[in-house]
Protein backbone atom coordinates (compact mmCIF):
# COMPACT_ATOMS: atom_id res chain seq x y z
CA UNK A 1 0.00 0.00 0.00
CA UNK A 2 0.66 3.07 -0.77
CA UNK A 3 2.36 5.88 2.09
CA UNK A 4 -0.11 7.95 0.24
CA UNK A 5 -2.95 5.99 1.09
CA UNK A 6 -2.21 5.79 5.27
CA UNK A 7 -2.20 9.68 5.71
CA UNK A 8 -6.03 10.32 4.27
CA UNK A 9 -8.73 8.37 4.62
CA UNK A 10 -10.33 6.93 1.47
CA UNK A 11 -13.55 5.46 2.82
CA UNK A 12 -14.62 3.50 0.27
CA UNK A 13 -13.49 -0.24 0.04
CA UNK A 14 -9.89 -1.22 -1.34
CA UNK A 15 -11.47 -3.42 -3.95
CA UNK A 16 -13.46 -0.52 -5.50
CA UNK A 17 -10.62 1.77 -7.11
CA UNK A 18 -9.60 -1.84 -9.54
CA UNK A 19 -12.04 -1.17 -12.79
CA UNK A 20 -13.46 -4.29 -12.75
CA UNK A 21 -15.80 -3.24 -9.43
CA UNK A 22 -17.66 -0.85 -12.10
CA UNK A 23 -20.63 -2.13 -13.28
CA UNK A 24 -21.41 -3.84 -16.43
CA UNK A 25 -23.35 -1.12 -17.78
CA UNK A 26 -20.53 1.40 -17.57
CA UNK A 27 -17.59 -1.25 -18.67
CA UNK A 28 -20.26 -2.05 -21.69
CA UNK A 29 -21.34 1.27 -22.82
CA UNK A 30 -19.96 2.91 -25.84
CA UNK A 31 -17.56 5.34 -26.08
CA UNK A 32 -19.73 7.80 -27.56
CA UNK A 33 -22.42 7.03 -24.90
CA UNK A 34 -19.83 8.08 -22.12
CA UNK A 35 -18.90 11.05 -23.34
CA UNK A 36 -22.31 12.08 -23.70
CA UNK A 37 -23.29 11.25 -20.30
CA UNK A 38 -19.94 12.84 -18.88
CA UNK A 39 -21.39 16.06 -20.37
CA UNK A 40 -25.05 15.59 -19.71
CA UNK A 41 -23.42 15.36 -15.88
CA UNK A 42 -20.86 18.40 -16.34
CA UNK A 43 -24.17 20.67 -17.99
CA UNK A 44 -26.11 19.41 -14.93
CA UNK A 45 -23.98 20.04 -12.22
CA UNK A 46 -22.80 23.55 -13.61
CA UNK A 47 -20.74 26.00 -11.83
CA UNK A 48 -20.83 23.61 -8.53
CA UNK A 49 -18.58 21.20 -10.49
CA UNK A 50 -14.89 21.46 -11.71
CA UNK A 51 -13.33 18.66 -13.79
CA UNK A 52 -9.42 19.06 -13.72
CA UNK A 53 -7.41 17.89 -16.28
CA UNK A 54 -3.51 17.04 -15.73
CA UNK A 55 -1.65 17.26 -18.56
CA UNK A 56 -0.92 13.31 -18.94
CA UNK A 57 -4.19 12.79 -19.13
CA UNK A 58 -5.48 10.61 -22.21
CA UNK A 59 -7.06 12.76 -24.87
CA UNK A 60 -10.93 11.11 -24.00
CA UNK A 61 -10.61 12.32 -20.54
CA UNK A 62 -8.57 15.73 -20.81
CA UNK A 63 -11.15 17.10 -23.36
CA UNK A 64 -13.93 17.00 -20.52
CA UNK A 65 -11.78 18.92 -18.14
CA UNK A 66 -12.65 22.71 -17.13
CA UNK A 67 -9.21 23.25 -17.23
CA UNK A 68 -5.56 21.52 -17.92
CA UNK A 69 -2.60 22.18 -16.49
CA UNK A 70 0.11 21.15 -13.63
CA UNK A 71 -1.18 20.20 -10.44
CA UNK A 72 -0.74 23.60 -8.79
CA UNK A 73 -2.25 25.52 -11.13
CA UNK A 74 -5.26 23.14 -11.33
CA UNK A 75 -5.68 22.89 -7.46
CA UNK A 76 -5.45 26.89 -7.13
CA UNK A 77 -7.73 27.34 -9.70
CA UNK A 78 -10.47 25.17 -8.03
CA UNK A 79 -9.85 26.58 -5.07
CA UNK A 80 -10.63 30.07 -6.61
CA UNK A 81 -13.60 29.00 -8.15
CA UNK A 82 -17.43 28.48 -6.75
CA UNK A 83 -17.43 24.37 -7.31
CA UNK A 84 -18.40 22.51 -4.16
CA UNK A 85 -17.08 19.08 -6.35
CA UNK A 86 -13.69 19.02 -7.78
CA UNK A 87 -13.09 16.29 -9.69
CA UNK A 88 -9.41 15.43 -9.77
CA UNK A 89 -8.29 13.78 -13.11
CA UNK A 90 -4.84 13.08 -11.94
CA UNK A 91 -2.91 10.67 -9.33
CA UNK A 92 -3.44 10.62 -5.63
CA UNK A 93 -0.92 13.48 -4.51
CA UNK A 94 -2.46 15.64 -7.03
CA UNK A 95 -5.99 15.31 -5.10
CA UNK A 96 -4.76 15.29 -1.88
CA UNK A 97 -2.84 18.62 -2.83
CA UNK A 98 -5.88 20.05 -4.16
CA UNK A 99 -8.01 19.33 -0.85
CA UNK A 100 -5.06 20.91 1.27
CA UNK A 101 -5.89 23.82 -0.47
CA UNK A 102 -9.83 23.74 -0.79
CA UNK A 103 -12.41 25.41 1.02
CA UNK A 104 -14.63 24.01 3.94
CA UNK A 105 -17.31 23.88 1.50
CA UNK A 106 -15.30 22.03 -1.20
CA UNK A 107 -14.89 18.27 -1.61
CA UNK A 108 -12.15 17.03 -3.69
CA UNK A 109 -12.31 13.10 -5.61
CA UNK A 110 -9.99 11.92 -7.64
CA UNK A 111 -12.05 8.77 -10.06
CA UNK A 112 -9.45 6.03 -9.44
CA UNK A 113 -7.95 5.60 -6.36
CA UNK A 114 -5.44 3.63 -7.13
CA UNK A 115 -4.31 6.25 -9.43
CA UNK A 116 -1.07 6.70 -7.36
CA UNK A 117 2.54 7.96 -7.87
CA UNK A 118 5.17 5.83 -7.37
CA UNK A 119 7.63 8.51 -7.53
CA UNK A 120 5.91 9.69 -4.34
CA UNK A 121 5.88 6.44 -2.68
CA UNK A 122 9.62 6.41 -2.92
CA UNK A 123 9.82 9.38 -0.28
CA UNK A 124 8.49 7.24 2.38
CA UNK A 125 7.74 9.61 5.49
CA UNK A 126 9.32 7.22 7.81
CA UNK A 127 12.43 6.84 5.74
CA UNK A 128 12.52 11.12 5.76
CA UNK A 129 12.24 11.44 9.43
CA UNK A 130 15.19 9.06 10.11
CA UNK A 131 17.13 10.26 7.71
CA UNK A 132 16.67 14.23 9.25
CA UNK A 133 17.31 13.34 12.10
CA UNK A 134 20.84 11.60 11.23
CA UNK A 135 21.61 14.54 9.31
CA UNK A 136 20.61 17.24 11.63
CA UNK A 137 22.58 15.18 14.43
CA UNK A 138 25.81 15.71 12.10
CA UNK A 139 25.64 19.13 10.59
CA UNK A 140 26.53 22.64 12.14
CA UNK A 141 24.55 24.76 10.29
CA UNK A 142 20.83 24.72 9.81
CA UNK A 143 18.96 22.90 7.18
CA UNK A 144 15.79 23.01 5.53
CA UNK A 145 13.63 20.82 3.61
CA UNK A 146 11.69 21.02 0.55
CA UNK A 147 9.64 18.53 -0.78
CA UNK A 148 8.53 18.37 -5.10
CA UNK A 149 4.84 19.12 -5.19
CA UNK A 150 4.97 15.11 -6.01
CA UNK A 151 4.75 14.05 -2.55
CA UNK A 152 2.37 12.89 -0.38
CA UNK A 153 0.59 15.01 2.38
CA UNK A 154 2.67 13.89 4.74
CA UNK A 155 5.95 14.75 3.51
CA UNK A 156 4.65 18.14 2.63
CA UNK A 157 3.38 18.38 6.19
CA UNK A 158 7.32 17.62 7.38
CA UNK A 159 8.28 20.43 5.37
CA UNK A 160 5.92 22.29 6.88
CA UNK A 161 6.73 21.94 10.78
CA UNK A 162 10.52 22.12 9.72
CA UNK A 163 10.44 25.46 8.01
CA UNK A 164 10.71 24.35 4.77
CA UNK A 165 8.01 24.37 1.82
CA UNK A 166 6.99 22.90 -1.39
CA UNK A 167 7.83 23.29 -5.12
CA UNK A 168 7.50 22.24 -8.32
CA UNK A 169 9.02 22.24 -11.45
CA UNK A 170 7.78 25.43 -12.69
CA UNK A 171 9.65 27.27 -9.47
CA UNK A 172 12.08 24.87 -8.01
CA UNK A 173 15.07 27.38 -8.89
CA UNK A 174 13.48 30.25 -7.63
CA UNK A 175 12.78 28.84 -4.48
CA UNK A 176 16.05 27.25 -4.15
CA UNK A 177 17.44 30.55 -4.68
CA UNK A 178 15.47 32.30 -1.72
CA UNK A 179 15.88 29.68 0.78
CA UNK A 180 20.19 29.77 -0.26
CA UNK A 181 19.84 33.37 0.22
CA UNK A 182 18.24 34.13 2.83
CA UNK A 183 17.82 31.09 5.29
CA UNK A 184 20.41 28.55 4.65
CA UNK A 185 22.95 27.31 3.16
CA UNK A 186 22.13 23.77 2.87
CA UNK A 187 19.19 21.97 1.48
CA UNK A 188 16.96 18.41 2.07
CA UNK A 189 15.39 17.71 -1.06
CA UNK A 190 12.59 15.18 -2.38
CA UNK A 191 11.54 13.03 -3.77
CA UNK A 192 13.16 12.93 -6.87
CA UNK A 193 16.99 12.92 -7.08
CA UNK A 194 16.56 14.62 -10.78
CA UNK A 195 14.80 18.02 -10.33
CA UNK A 196 16.93 18.46 -7.42
CA UNK A 197 20.30 18.19 -9.71
CA UNK A 198 19.18 19.74 -12.69
CA UNK A 199 17.79 22.54 -10.90
CA UNK A 200 21.05 22.92 -8.59
CA UNK A 201 23.34 22.39 -12.01
CA UNK A 202 21.30 25.41 -13.64
CA UNK A 203 21.41 27.62 -10.36
CA UNK A 204 25.49 27.18 -10.54
CA UNK A 205 25.97 24.61 -7.51
CA UNK A 206 28.82 22.08 -8.53
CA UNK A 207 28.47 18.03 -8.68
CA UNK A 208 30.68 17.83 -5.59
CA UNK A 209 28.48 20.21 -3.82
CA UNK A 210 25.48 17.83 -4.53
CA UNK A 211 25.46 14.76 -2.56
CA UNK A 212 22.69 11.56 -2.96
CA UNK A 213 20.63 9.69 0.00
CA UNK A 214 19.77 6.21 -0.50
CA UNK A 215 17.43 5.26 2.46
CA UNK A 216 18.49 1.97 2.11
CA UNK A 217 22.39 2.61 2.96
CA UNK A 218 23.95 3.72 6.45
CA UNK A 219 23.98 7.61 6.29
CA UNK A 220 22.02 7.65 3.14
CA UNK A 221 25.91 5.81 1.50
CA UNK A 222 27.32 9.22 2.69
CA UNK A 223 30.55 9.75 5.24
CA UNK A 224 29.58 12.39 7.69
CA UNK A 225 32.08 14.93 6.29
CA UNK A 226 30.22 14.97 3.14
CA UNK A 227 26.97 15.53 4.60
CA UNK A 228 28.48 18.30 6.80
CA UNK A 229 30.06 19.53 3.88
CA UNK A 230 27.08 19.36 1.19
CA UNK A 231 25.01 22.22 -0.16
CA UNK A 232 22.12 19.85 -1.28
CA UNK A 233 21.33 16.74 -0.09
CA UNK A 234 19.30 14.58 -2.51
CA UNK A 235 16.45 12.12 -1.95
CA UNK A 236 17.27 8.82 -4.26
CA UNK A 237 13.74 8.88 -5.53
CA UNK A 238 12.72 8.94 -9.58
CA UNK A 239 10.03 9.19 -11.74
CA UNK A 240 10.51 6.05 -14.03
CA UNK A 241 8.89 7.67 -17.04
CA UNK A 242 10.85 10.43 -17.41
CA UNK A 243 14.01 8.64 -16.30
CA UNK A 244 13.37 5.71 -19.13
CA UNK A 245 14.56 8.87 -21.95
CA UNK A 246 18.18 7.68 -22.42
CA UNK A 247 21.04 9.77 -25.07
CA UNK A 248 20.13 6.90 -27.55
CA UNK A 249 16.57 7.66 -27.82
CA UNK A 250 17.58 11.60 -28.29
CA UNK A 251 20.64 10.89 -30.89
CA UNK A 252 17.93 8.26 -32.91
CA UNK A 253 15.40 10.56 -33.55
CA UNK A 254 17.59 13.63 -34.35
CA UNK A 255 19.05 11.50 -36.86
CA UNK A 256 15.77 10.97 -38.62
CA UNK A 257 14.34 14.73 -37.94
CA UNK A 258 17.88 16.61 -37.72
CA UNK A 259 16.42 20.31 -37.81
CA UNK A 260 13.80 19.42 -34.81
CA UNK A 261 14.12 21.18 -31.77
CA UNK A 262 14.42 18.84 -28.25
CA UNK A 263 12.82 20.06 -24.89
CA UNK A 264 12.27 17.61 -21.82
CA UNK A 265 11.08 17.78 -18.49
CA UNK A 266 14.25 18.16 -15.30
CA UNK A 267 12.99 14.50 -13.99
CA UNK A 268 14.93 13.48 -16.57
CA UNK A 269 18.80 12.24 -16.21
CA UNK A 270 21.25 14.90 -16.61
CA UNK A 271 22.50 13.57 -19.97
CA UNK A 272 19.62 13.64 -20.74
CA UNK A 273 18.75 17.48 -20.16
CA UNK A 274 22.65 18.11 -21.33
CA UNK A 275 21.68 16.58 -25.17
CA UNK A 276 18.59 18.67 -25.02
CA UNK A 277 17.69 22.02 -26.34
CA UNK A 278 15.67 23.31 -23.59
CA UNK A 279 14.26 21.96 -20.14
CA UNK A 280 11.08 22.77 -18.29
CA UNK A 281 8.28 21.92 -16.59
CA UNK A 282 4.89 20.72 -18.13
CA UNK A 283 3.66 24.05 -18.75
CA UNK A 284 6.84 25.05 -19.68
CA UNK A 285 7.19 22.59 -22.30
CA UNK A 286 3.35 23.66 -23.74
CA UNK A 287 4.82 27.12 -24.09
CA UNK A 288 7.55 25.91 -25.40
CA UNK A 289 5.69 24.34 -28.44
CA UNK A 290 3.43 26.94 -28.51
CA UNK A 291 6.26 29.58 -28.74
CA UNK A 292 8.30 27.42 -31.61
CA UNK A 293 8.19 28.44 -35.42
CA UNK A 294 4.94 27.64 -37.49
CA UNK A 295 5.78 23.92 -39.04
CA UNK A 296 8.84 23.41 -36.34
CA UNK A 297 9.13 19.53 -35.16
CA UNK A 298 9.37 19.52 -31.48
CA UNK A 299 10.67 16.01 -29.84
CA UNK A 300 9.30 15.81 -26.37
CA UNK A 301 10.57 14.44 -23.71
CA UNK A 302 7.75 13.74 -20.74
CA UNK A 303 4.65 11.63 -20.64
CA UNK A 304 3.69 10.79 -23.89
CA UNK A 305 0.05 11.57 -23.31
CA UNK A 306 1.42 15.37 -23.07
CA UNK A 307 2.98 14.90 -26.29
CA UNK A 308 0.11 13.71 -28.17
CA UNK A 309 -2.19 16.27 -26.56
CA UNK A 310 0.44 18.72 -27.39
CA UNK A 311 0.06 17.28 -31.04
CA UNK A 312 -3.67 17.93 -31.49
CA UNK A 313 -3.73 21.67 -29.88
CA UNK A 314 -0.68 22.66 -31.99
CA UNK A 315 -2.17 22.09 -35.22
CA UNK A 316 0.16 24.29 -37.33
CA UNK A 317 3.57 22.02 -35.39
CA UNK A 318 4.48 18.36 -35.54
CA UNK A 319 4.83 16.88 -32.17
CA UNK A 320 7.10 13.92 -31.60
CA UNK A 321 7.25 12.11 -28.13
CA UNK A 322 11.37 11.45 -27.36
CA UNK A 323 9.89 7.98 -26.50
CA UNK A 324 6.29 6.26 -26.01
CA UNK A 325 7.06 6.51 -22.15
CA UNK A 326 3.55 6.40 -20.52
CA UNK A 327 2.46 7.18 -16.82
CA UNK A 328 0.62 3.77 -16.56
CA UNK A 329 -0.94 5.61 -12.98
CA UNK A 330 -2.57 8.82 -14.81
CA UNK A 331 -3.72 5.90 -17.53
CA UNK A 332 -5.76 4.79 -14.55
CA UNK A 333 -8.21 7.64 -14.93
CA UNK A 334 -10.56 6.73 -18.26
CA UNK A 335 -13.80 7.76 -19.19
CA UNK A 336 -15.71 4.91 -17.43
CA UNK A 337 -14.81 5.66 -13.94
CA UNK A 338 -14.25 9.16 -14.32
CA UNK A 339 -18.25 9.22 -16.14
CA UNK A 340 -19.61 7.04 -12.52
CA UNK A 341 -17.86 9.27 -10.24
CA UNK A 342 -19.90 11.68 -11.73
CA UNK A 343 -22.79 9.85 -11.51
CA UNK A 344 -21.91 9.21 -8.11
CA UNK A 345 -21.11 12.47 -6.76
CA UNK A 346 -23.73 12.83 -3.80
CA UNK A 347 -23.15 9.55 -2.50
CA UNK A 348 -21.01 9.76 0.65
CA UNK A 349 -17.67 9.56 0.85
CA UNK A 350 -17.81 7.87 -2.65
CA UNK A 351 -14.05 7.99 -4.30
CA UNK A 352 -13.09 11.42 -2.23
CA UNK A 353 -10.15 12.36 -0.86
CA UNK A 354 -9.51 13.68 3.09
CA UNK A 355 -6.56 14.44 4.44
CA UNK A 356 -6.45 14.75 8.47
CA UNK A 357 -6.39 17.91 10.36
CA UNK A 358 -3.16 16.94 11.82
CA UNK A 359 -1.51 16.76 8.46
CA UNK A 360 -3.04 19.20 6.66
CA UNK A 361 -2.40 22.23 8.63
CA UNK A 362 1.60 21.68 8.27
CA UNK A 363 1.13 20.42 4.91
CA UNK A 364 -0.29 23.79 4.16
CA UNK A 365 2.25 25.83 5.70
CA UNK A 366 4.66 24.57 3.40
CA UNK A 367 2.10 25.18 0.56
CA UNK A 368 1.62 28.36 1.59
CA UNK A 369 5.27 29.30 1.97
CA UNK A 370 5.64 28.66 -1.64
CA UNK A 371 2.89 30.34 -2.81
CA UNK A 372 4.71 33.40 -0.53
CA UNK A 373 8.09 32.93 -2.52
CA UNK A 374 6.54 32.78 -5.37
CA UNK A 375 4.70 36.13 -4.98
CA UNK A 376 7.99 37.81 -4.42
CA UNK A 377 9.81 36.54 -7.87
S1 LIG B 1 4.62 10.79 -14.49
FE1 LIG B 1 6.07 10.16 -12.90
S2 LIG B 1 5.91 11.72 -11.29
FE2 LIG B 1 4.08 11.91 -12.63
S3 LIG B 1 2.53 10.65 -11.65
FE3 LIG B 1 3.52 9.33 -13.17
S4 LIG B 1 5.19 8.30 -11.98
FE4 LIG B 1 4.48 10.06 -10.75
Amino acid sequence: MSSGSLTTKNTYPMHIGMASYLPDSYLKMAAQDLHERVEEKRKSYGKDLVVLGHYYQRHDVIRHSDFQGDSLDLSAKAAASNAKHIVFCGVHFMAESAEILSRTDQTVYLPNLFAGCPMADMGDSFDVEHAWKEITSICHEKIIPITYMNSTAALKAFCGKHDGSVCTSSNAAPLFKFYYENIARKIFFFPDEHLGRNTALQMGLTEKELIVWDPTLELGGNTKEQIDQARMILWKGYCHVHTFFTPVHIKALKEKYPDALVVVHPECTRQVVEMADACGSTSFIKRFVEEAPVNSTIIVGTEINHAINLDIWNEDKKVIGLARSFCPNMYKINLQNLCWTLDHLETPDVHRITVPDSIKSNANKALQRMLEVKGKN
